[in-house]
């Protein structure tokens, strides 16, 4: 949650560089109840600066979930792994759709400390997905250049 004030302009270019997609689990705004909104990937209590680089655009399932979460443990290890940041990592380097398009598969460390602690396959979001790739507003046009390694822009 960004206590400082940002912007509107600001605000306009994070979501418009979005495409108006949650940059965690690409759903597209339109498609949710509580719409997305403009944030910190690192949040300011950890330093995180209010710049362009550093903002980000979360749905509201994906941020209140990740809350000023930077690092988790994934199973195995004691050692902090960083989550995904969507400023400096690709979507697609981290994760993937499954055959059906409904799960989100992680493909790194960082991939699955982000999918667990931000809750991307937790029972609510499966359904909701599973309704949204049925309705075919799963994965959303827009999404296609984050999550194919081919497409141009990605
Ligand atoms: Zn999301």
């Amino acid at each position: 949650m960004s206590t400082t004030y940002i912007p509107a302009e600001l605000r306009r270019l994070v979501m418009e560089r979005a495409a108006r997609l949650c940059e965690y689990c690409l759903i597209h705004e339109d498609d949710t109840f509580l719409g997305c909104e403009v944030d910190h990937v690192v949040s300011e209590k950890h330093g995180g600066p209010t710049r362009e680089d550093s903002l980000a655009y979360p749905c509201m399932t994906c941020n209140r979930n990740k809350g000023s979460d930077i690092a988790s443990l994934v199973p195995g290890t004691e050692t902090p792994v960083r989550l995904f940041h969507p400023r400096r990592d690709r979507w697609h380097d981290h994760f993937r759709l499954d055959r059906d398009g409904i799960n989100i598969v992680a493909r790194t460390e960082a991939g699955e400390a982000t999918a667990r602690i931000l809750g991307f396959n937790a029972l609510d979001c499966l359904l909701e997905r599973q309704a949204l790739v049925l309705a075919g507003h799963y994965p959303p046009p827009a999404a296609r250049r984050l999550i194919d390694v081919n497409e141009p822009g990605s």
